[in-house]
């Protein structure tokens, strides 16, 4: 018979990484809360019967954000055979908070005391045996960083799952709180398992309307439990809820204040130091922008562009390229299969590929940044910048995962509790340029601006920008108007960056990227080599010699038009951008093709020079920001139909950000061409009239606003 295991605990106290220790799989660990939003499953190392469940991250059971509905329904309804608790042991107040509601579900739990070798390593202790009495249950000390302790948690757990015997309740409550729930555990008797009692008895106590809906009590029952609650609601002078709250906090102070001993109670901690600086209210964003500043630059510019260019040259150019198209010819292949395979595939295939290793030194100083702790800094600090125009930080942590793709970003709004902001979010997340969207950023500044770094940093910043516009306008619409939701999150201290977790991160989204390229990229390359090989010439359809006339570019000459206000009204850059909804490295694929010297394999970076001939500066700018913001790829576009849960509401976001890139675009372009000296047109009305209205939807005042907040 199988025994299973939930993992339980707050977001950021490490049960994914526990989880992949105990079970050898390799799910994403992520330093801040919110990365697991589903529940995964696998089964123990040492003992298959054994299965264990990484449940999302919570800070209490009462249901008040998606992940908190599913953890809480799954522990209640689906009853595991033990939870294995898992405490962050450096904040062990927070902590046990939900360590307090676990043990009354009546469920074996066994607590795994973690991130231990961090309060070693500050010196402070932790009374194992006091800690488990003032539980009622074994508290086991582990590192899952470290691998330690790790099993000898899941073997007790095991061992308890099979006694079967839930925690005995310690004594939380006080005199007369417990006698209000003693009463109301008298009338629920025979309704529920005897086990669960308390649990259901303090949910009642709260009026938690979910609990008082499924058990169905009677009148009479429900007056009688009401009684007994408002007497006591007297008594303390508090509403019901936040009794049962500061109870909970009570008896936890007491506990860990006997069992924790620290060794600087108030000293100021080294991570401090750091947020007092990275976190402080003028300096933040510029220390922001500095480190994705580096970022970008070490990754477009320097060691990545070394590495690119050789890739690009040498690799694809001579070596492959080269050597293949003498082979073709010597056994005389036929020339439409030599120029799929040399100007359809490695074309195509190659151009993204060539950005493969600016994107592993991206993926890997961007997980560095995420393992050492800042990222969440950055969630926090957003979070003060998002206040000010009513929106929650917590959207911001579904971009900073979207940074490397939109879909796992977008499912991690399901972090937010409110249904507006989660939509908002649902519908901003891809502005964030994601890795996808990288070889596009890098072609536009290695073609245009010298390799510049600033072409990629501006990117990043853009699609902040245009998150946040898109917060202030979306705000002051009726679907979305209303108070920010509270965003309460812990900094996590600063650690030394795992190897592990870095690699692992870095490998799992370099190698998506190349799994990408050698399929859904390659089929694409295919399909656009032949549309713009063939085209109708004298009457009757073959293949042609030059694409200007082929099927491709009549479809890419139907919709360019469109986009010639936005300076890119060629039929490359159309068929460029329709491509892009499949998988936004098929744009530079799409250009790998359309400009592929025929054969003349010497040539450096063979599409980039008739690439740049087709743009200026301004108008591959504006290309590129209508790339990024523009309508995700079909794989986004999917995860937020799983979000949004509803047709209209995709198609509205789909078409939001559609008109938004194409606002913004327009703005750019028409304003650049006047600010370098261009003549002005209708064009230019057009986008002044456009930027007028933008300016009023930012600043009107919210006609859905109840309550004026003062002086804030
Ligand atoms: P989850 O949100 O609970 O799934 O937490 P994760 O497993 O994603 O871990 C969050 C962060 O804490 C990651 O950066 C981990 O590397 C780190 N971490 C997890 N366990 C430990 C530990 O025992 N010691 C230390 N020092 N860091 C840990
Ligand atoms: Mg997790």
């Amino acid at each position: 018979m199988s025994v299973k295991i939930a993992l339980a605990g707050n977001p950021n106290s490490g049960k994914t990484t526990m989880f992949n220790e105990l079970t050898g799989s390799s799910q994403y660990v992520g330093n801040w809360p919110g990365v697991t939003v589903e529940k995964k499953e696998g089964r123990l190392k040492t003992d298959k019967n054994v299965i264990i469940q990484d449940l999302p991250g919570i800070y209490s059971l009462s249901p008040y954000s998606p992940e908190e509905v599913v953890t809480r329904s799954y522990l209640v309804s689906e009853k595991p055979d033990a939870i294995i608790n898992i405490v962050d042991a450096t904040n062990i107040e927070r902590n046990l908070y939900l360590t307090t509601q676990l043990i009354e579900i009546g469920i074996p739990v066994v607590i795994a005391l973690n991130m231990i070798d961090i309060v070693r390593k500050r010196g402070d202790t932790i009374d194992l045996e006091c800690l488990g009495r003032a539980l009622n249950c074994k508290v086991v000390e582990t590192s899952a960083l470290k691998s330690e302790g790790l099993f000898e948690a899941a073997d007790y757990a095991v061992k308890i799952a099979q006694e079967g015997a839930g925690a005995k309740n310690p004594p939380i409550f006080r005199g007369n709180v417990e006698h209000a729930i003693a009463h109301i555990e008298e009338s629920l008797e025979g309704l529920v398992n005897e086990n669960y009692l308390r649990w259901y008895a303090v949910k009642v106590f709260e009026r938690d309307k979910e609990v008082r809906k499924e058990l169905n009590l009677s009148e009479a029952e429900l007056k009688h439990i009401e009684g007994h609650i408002r007497d006591c609601e007297k008594e303390l002078d508090d509403d019901a809820e936040s009794i049962i709250t500061s109870e909970r906090y009570d008896y936890i102070e007491k506990a860990v204040s006997s069992c924790v001993k620290r060794k600087n109670p108030k000293g100021a901690k080294i991570s401090d130091e750091i947020d007092r600086i990275v976190t402080n209210r003028f300096l933040a964003l510029p220390i922001f922008a500095l480190i994705m500043f580096l970022v970008y630059f070490l990754s477009i510019t320097t060691i990545g562009s070394w590495a690119s260019d050789w890739v690009n040259e040498t690799l694809f150019a001579k070596l492959i390229s080269g050597n293949l198209s003498v082979w073709f010819e010597s056994i005389s292949v036929v020339p439409w299969l030599s120029g799929l395979v040399i100007d359809g595939i490695i074309a195509g295939v190659g151009a993204v590929l060539g950005f493969l290793p600016q994107m592993v030194i991206l993926f890997l100083m961007l997980s560095l940044l995420e393992d050492v702790g800042y990222m969440a800094r950055i969630a926090f600090i957003m979070d003060r910048i998002f206040r000010k125009f009513g929106l929650s930080g917590k959207s911001f942590i579904p971009m900073l995962i979207g940074s490397g793709c939109s879909v796992p970003g977008i499912m991690a709004s399901r972090t937010i509790e409110n249904e507006r902001d989660r939509k908002m979010t649902v519908m901003t997340t891809s502005f964030i340029p994601c890795g996808a969207k990288m070889p596009l950023v890098g072609l536009i500044a290695g073609a245009l601006f010298g390799g510049s770094g600033w072409v990629a940093t501006s990117a990043y910043f853009i699609g902040i920008a245009a998150v946040v516009l898109s917060g202030i306008i979306l705000k002051k619409t009726k679907p979305f108007a209303g108070d920010e939701a509270p965003f309460v999150m812990e900094l996590p201290p600063y650690h030394a960056p795992s190897g592990r977790n870095v690699s692992r991160a870095t490998w799992d989204r370099a190698s998506s990227f190349v799994k990408k390229a050698g399929t859904l990229i390659l089929l694409s390359s295919v399909i656009l080599w032949f549309l713009q090989a063939f085209g109708v010439a004298g009457g009757t359809l073959g293949m042609i010699s030059d694409n200007n006339s082929s099927l491709l570019a009549y479809i890419g000459k139907f919709l360019a038009p469109v986009f010639a206000p936005l300076g890119f009204g060629h039929w490359q850059a159309a068929v460029a951008t329709i491509s892009g909804l499949l998988a936004k490295e098929n744009i530079v694929a799409t250009f790998g093709i359309l400009y592929a010297n025929n054969g003349t394999a010497t040539a450096a970076g063979a599409y980039m020079p008739d690439f740049s001939a087709n743009f200026t500066a301004l108008s591959a700018y504006s290309f590129m920001i209508f790339n990024l913001l523009c309508a995700p790829c079909f794989a986004a576009m999917g995860a937020i139909r799983r979000e949004m849960n509803d047709s209209r509401w995709t198609l509205g976001a789909i078409f939001y950000m559609c008109v938004f890139a194409y606002v913004i675009c327009l703005v750019v372009y028409q304003f650049g061409i006047i600010i370098s000296g261009g003549t002005f047109s209708v064009w230019t009305a057009i986008a002044f009239a456009v930027f007028a209205g933008l300016v009023y939807f930012v600043v009107r005042k919210n006609p859905y606003m109840k309550s004026v907040k003062a002086g804030d």
